[in-house]
């Protein structure tokens, strides 16, 4: 069984490329993939988002291992070629759990630049 992956306009099939399930363990990171992913279409409850892919092409090299069976980082979120979101930097391609503050989908970092979600 094939997967598409479910960022708008996106065309990746599992196919062609490799795919990445959602962290659905953590919710809170399963928030700020769907925040960044903005796919309205996507079910709001997480457990449903275990049939759902994204794929590679939307993560930082950073966020990347050499695994096949955890090929992301597990604190990963998607940072690239996304609908409305194309930034990526070494900071927002991670959700830091030491310093999270999540308020009006600013997360700031530990220096106090805002970290835009
Ligand atoms: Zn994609």
């Amino acid at each position: 069984m094939g997967f598409k992956c479910c960022v708008s306009g996106c065309t990746s099939t599992s196919a062609k490329v490799s795919m990445h399930s959602f962290p659905i363990k953590d919710a809170e990171l399963c928030r700020l993939w769907l925040k960044r992913i903005n796919n309205h279409s996507l079910p709001d409850d997480i457990q449903q988002l275990k049939s759902y892919r994204v794929c590679t092409i939307h993560f930082d090299s950073s966020c990347k291992r050499d695994s096949k069976t955890h090929p992301l980082i597990w604190n990963s979120i998607p940072s690239l070629n996304l609908p409305d979101f194309n930034e990526s930097t070494s900071e927002n391609c991670f959700l830091i759990y030491s310093q999270r503050r999540v308020q009006y989908g600013i997360l700031n970092t530990e220096d106090g630049k805002p970290f835009k979600l």
